[in-house]
């Protein structure tokens, strides 16, 4: 199937593409990488009448080092992400999740700030913002906003950003160099989206567990971290995986609100978190 016709548009700043978007308002979007607006809009899901183009702004192509935080701008490709040497460097946890991202030809034109404006619940990146507690900048009607991630995915491909806002970059912190990052994802194929997935942070001092983060992601309607269980394990996670460290997993994933796909069921998925929350704890003894 073929898009329905659409006017088009090539802004060269930030500027100039924000104010298109207000002049066209509802009418028109910004397109990205396209890798999941265009297939959209060729199956006419999304009948926009105009697309903004972001793909001839420099300023949104650039990975930089800031005050101890990479600033990631939204039009950033995995691709670039997966191969550059500064977030190897300070935030190996996107290098980590990279290899995970999806194939060769969606990591090309894919981009950072749209997965994280699509804000899918199986996608690696809104994860790793999640836990890396990142902050999105948004540039709005009333000005610059800086958003951070626990409250800008809000649902179900439902986020902060205003209907005409636009994402400009993404704020990481820099990960300590003594902190640990680990990813594991379960997917039918490589590249696939995840059914269930894990990633996780923290250190190892006097062997004992500190900074633990988890964040879930391919489970419910956003990713979600588990504050509680994250203090749970730490009190009392001594270098083994034992009975009281499985109940404790098993009585927390109880209480989250896990959804199933078309692939794998509420039940399935329980059960994957279990082994998943494991499998991490295993890199940290
Ligand atoms: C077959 C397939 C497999 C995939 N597998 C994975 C996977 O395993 N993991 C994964 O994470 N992703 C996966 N993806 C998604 C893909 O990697 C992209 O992240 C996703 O399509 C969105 O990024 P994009 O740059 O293509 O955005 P687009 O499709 O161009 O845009 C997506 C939406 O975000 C809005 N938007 C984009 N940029 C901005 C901005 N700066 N400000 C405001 N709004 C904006 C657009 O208007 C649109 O509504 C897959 C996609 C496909 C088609």
């Amino acid at each position: 199937m073929k898009a329905a016709e659409f006017a088009y548009e090539v802004p060269k700043s930030i500027q100039d593409a924000f104010a298109l978007k207000q002049s066209y308002g509802e009418h028109a979007q910004f397109l990205a990488g396209g890798q999941s607006l265009i297939p959209a809009m060729n199956m006419r899901l999304n009948m926009t009448e105009c697309l903004i183009d972001l793909g001839r702004i420099p300023a949104l192509k650039e990975i930089q080092l800031q005050d101890r935080q990479l600033q990631i701008g939204a039009m950033v490709t995995h691709e670039q992400i997966a191969n550059s040497a500064l977030v190897k460097e300070y935030a190996p946890l996107l290098i980590q999740a990279s290899r995970y991202l999806a194939h060769t030809a969606i990591r090309n034109r894919g981009t950072f700030g749209g997965s994280i404006a699509l804000a899918d619940p199986a996608a690696e990146w809104p994860a790793a913002c999640l836990l890396l507690e990142a902050q999105i900048n948004i540039l709005t009607q009333s000005g610059f906003q800086r958003v951070v991630a626990k409250d800008f995915f809000q649902g179900l491909y439902t986020t902060s950003l205003g209907s005409n806002d636009l994402l400009e970059s993404i704020l990481i912190p820099v990960q300590a160099k003594e902190e640990k990052s680990v990813v594991i994802e379960l997917a039918r194929r490589q590249g696939d989206y995840a059914l269930a997935g894990i990633m996780a942070r923290g250190s190892i001092v006097s062997s004992k567990l500190h900074n633990l983060g988890l964040v879930f992601f391919g489970i419910s309607d956003r990713p979600i971290r588990l504050v509680n269980l994250e203090a749970q394990i730490m009190s009392v996670f001594s270098g083994q995986f034992n009975e009281a460290l499985q109940k404790i997993i098993q009585s927390s994933l109880d209480q989250i609100d896990i959804r199933s796909d078309l692939y794998t069921t509420e039940k399935a998925k329980r059960h994957l978190c279990a082994v998943l929350v494991k499998r991490v704890l295993a890199q940290f003894i």
